[in-house]
């Protein structure tokens, strides 16, 4: 199935948008911007997934265009394509050091333009699906611990900013060693998706996020969450990981696979992540297993 892709044309001149538009519309959905300063804010709102931009436009050039995108987080990564009629190798090469991906000089073909687009975007696509990947636990499908500690420092910024509370629960399989060596690594590896895909079950907020924190640990963030609040959740994946009836026999356990949790929660004061709110979680889960396991604690 064919992607559609997302294409943002900026340019002042009518007869050049018709043309751009007309090569790129049979398989893309194409926007228009006819300034530069409409050019950054369309791509600010709908995020293309590829930018065609002209150098002269009415208000700002379209170089401090292209270094306004690139100054920004969410737009940094759109590739951009100067379609101008500046035609010096000295304008091309400026354009290219501005982080631009491609360089079409006027007059053009369209079919050219189409092809050149469509390399950019496969390209984009490809990296699209890796960083993706970069940020998934292939075992378990759930986010892995860099995409959790992105996460937490959008969540935390968010938090810091709106004077609100933020929690995490750090979870633990009781034994796992053990139900390793008992039942073999492939039953482990199976147990480790089983207890992700109830974790993620047992979250019902959109922004409550959990990843895999480490070989049988994972980490829960529950955004604008009271500690009260946190531990009903906590205490709701505890008991339906135990509810699974996972069986590991093991002299100290009831029969059954279960896991301990570690819960802390802060209102963020300073504005990068303060990593003795996750030692704190770390030291409750400890506690936890100190405790007998199969519980959850929070100081
Ligand atoms: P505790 O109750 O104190 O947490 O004991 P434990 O045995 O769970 O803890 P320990 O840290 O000693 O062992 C963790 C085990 O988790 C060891 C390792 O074999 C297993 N493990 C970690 N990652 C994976 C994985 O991807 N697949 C499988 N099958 N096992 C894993
Ligand atoms: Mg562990
Ligand atoms: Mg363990």
């Amino acid at each position: 199935m064919a992607i559609v892709s997302d294409i943002l044309i900026v340019d002042d001149d009518p007869v050049n948008v018709q043309i751009i538009a007309n090569a790129l519309v049979k398989t893309n959905c194409v926007r228009i911007a006819t300034s530069g300063l409409k050019g950054v804010e369309v791509a600010q709102e709908i995020i293309p997934d590829l930018i065609l931009l002209d150098i002269g436009l009415p208000d700002i050039s379209g170089y401090e265009v292209c270094k306004l995108l690139k100054s920004y987080s969410i737009t940094r990564h759109i590739p951009i394509v100067f379609i101008t009629s500046l035609d010096t190798d000295l304008d091309e090469l400026h354009g290219l050091e501005l982080g631009a991906i491609d360089y079409i000089r006027k007059p053009f073909s369209p079919a050219l333009i189409r092809a050149r687009v469509n390399n950019q975007l496969l390209l984009k696509h490809k990296t699209d699906q890796l960083a993706k990947l970069a940020k998934l636990d292939s075992l378990t499908a759930l986010p892995n611990r860099r995409h959790f500690e992105e996460e937490l420092n959008k969540v935390w910024s968010v938090a810091q900013r709106k004077s609100r509370e933020i929690a995490i629960a750090l979870l633990d399989i009781d034994f796992f060693k053990q139900y390793n060596d008992h039942y073999g690594h492939t039953a482990g590896d199976r147990c480790l998706q089983l207890v992700a895909k109830t974790i993620k079950h047992s979250l019902h907020r959109p922004m409550d996020f959990v990843a895999r924190y480490g070989g049988e640990e994972f980490v829960i963030i529950l955004p604008d969450s009271t500690v009260n609040e946190t531990i009903l959740v906590a205490e709701k994946v505890r008991e339906n990981i135990q509810n699974l009836s996972i069986r590991h026999e093991h002299p100290d356990i009831q029969s059954h696979l279960t896991v301990s949790i570690g819960v802390a929660s802060t209102t963020p004061i300073q504005h990068t992540v303060n990593r003795q709110f996750l030692e704190e979680a770390d030291k409750n889960l400890y506690q936890a297993k100190r405790m007998g396991r199969n519980r959850l604690y929070c100081a």
